[in-house]
C-alpha cells in the first residue's frame, strides 16, 4: 500500500528511474544501487495486475521470525536482516528481551498500487511487506522477579500497529516508547527507501517499508 503523494510521484520517479537518473522525493537523493531500481512499474494498461517477480525466495526470518513465513525478492532478505537486529535492540532496550516475531499481512502480493491502477505495488516484486505486529516471549522467571516492566509486560505479550496507542497505563508507556524508538530508527538509518504508518490514513492497522527506487516516509 502507498500513499497519495508516492502516486503522485510515481510516474515521474519511475520515467526517471527508468534513464537510470537518481532521483529523490524528499531526503537524500538515492545512489541507484539496489537491483530492482531500473524494473519498469508501469502497470498492464487494462485488466489485472500482470507480475513477473524474479529472485523470490521463502523467507522466515534470521534473528526475528517472520510470521508468516512468506516469498520476498531474494535481496530484500538483507533489509528485513538489518530491521530485525534494530527491532531486538529497541526490544531489549524497552521490553528488556528480544521480540521472537514479527506479524504482517504481506509480502509478495501480484497487484497494482491501490487505488491508482497504473502502477505495480512494490509487493508485485516481494520488494515490500506489511507488518501488522510483534510478539515478545514471557520473560525467565529470574528476570521477572528484578523487572521493573509492568506486570502484563513480565509475560508473553503481543503488540501491534493497530492498537498500542490506546493500552493505558504503564503498558501503554512502554508501547509508544516501543513505536517512537521505531520510528526514530526508521527515518534515520536508511533500513527502507520507503516506510509508511499510522500517521496516514490507509495504514493505520500496519507498516508499509519497502525498497521502491524513490524516498517516502510517513510513520
Ligand atoms: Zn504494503
Amino acid at each position: 500500500m502507498t500513499s497519495p503523494f508516492a502516486r503522485f510521484s510515481c510516474a515521474i520517479l519511475v520515467a526517471l528511474s527508468s534513464l537510470g537518473v537518481a532521483v529523490q522525493s524528499r531526503g537524500a537523493a538515492l545512489a541507484f544501487d539496489y537491483p530492482l531500481d531500473a524494473a519498469p512499474r508501469a502497470a498492464a494498461p487494462k485488466g489485472p495486475a500482470v507480475c513477473r517477480p524474479k529472485q523470490l525466495v521463502q523467507y522466515r526470518g534470521t534473528r526475528v521470525k517472520l510470521e508468516p513465513p512468506s516469498p520476498v525478492f531474494e535481496p530484500f532478505v538483507g533489509r528485513l536482516q538489518r530491521f530485525e537486529e534494530t527491532l531486538v535492540e529497541i526490544g531489549t532496550r524497552v521490553y528488556g528481551r528480544a521480540p521472537a516475531a514479527m506479524v504482517h499481512v504481506g509480502t509478495y502480493v501480484c497487484r497494482n498500487v491501490e487505488a491508482e491502477q497504473s502502477h505495480l505495488s512494490e509487493h508485485a516484486f516481494g520488494n515490500a511487506i506489511d507488518v501488522t505486529a510483534f510478539r515478545f516471549p514471557a520473560l525467565d522467571s529470574a528476570a521477572s522477579k528484578t523487572s521493573r516492566l509492568p506486570r502484563a509486560l513480565r509475560s508473553a505479550f503481543t503488540v501491534s500497529v493497530r492498537s498500542y496507542r490506546s493500552t493505558r497505563g504503564a503498558a501503554g508507556e512502554r508501547h509508544r516508547r516501543f513505536f517512537l524508538e521505531l520510528s526514530q530508527a526508521l527515518r534515520e538509518e536508511g533500513l527502507f527507501r520507503t516506510a509508511i504508518g499510522p500517521a496516514d490514513a490507509r495504514h493505520r492497522s500496519h507498516l508499509h517499508l519497502d525498497m521502491a527506487p524513490w524516498s517516502y516516509v510517513r510513520l
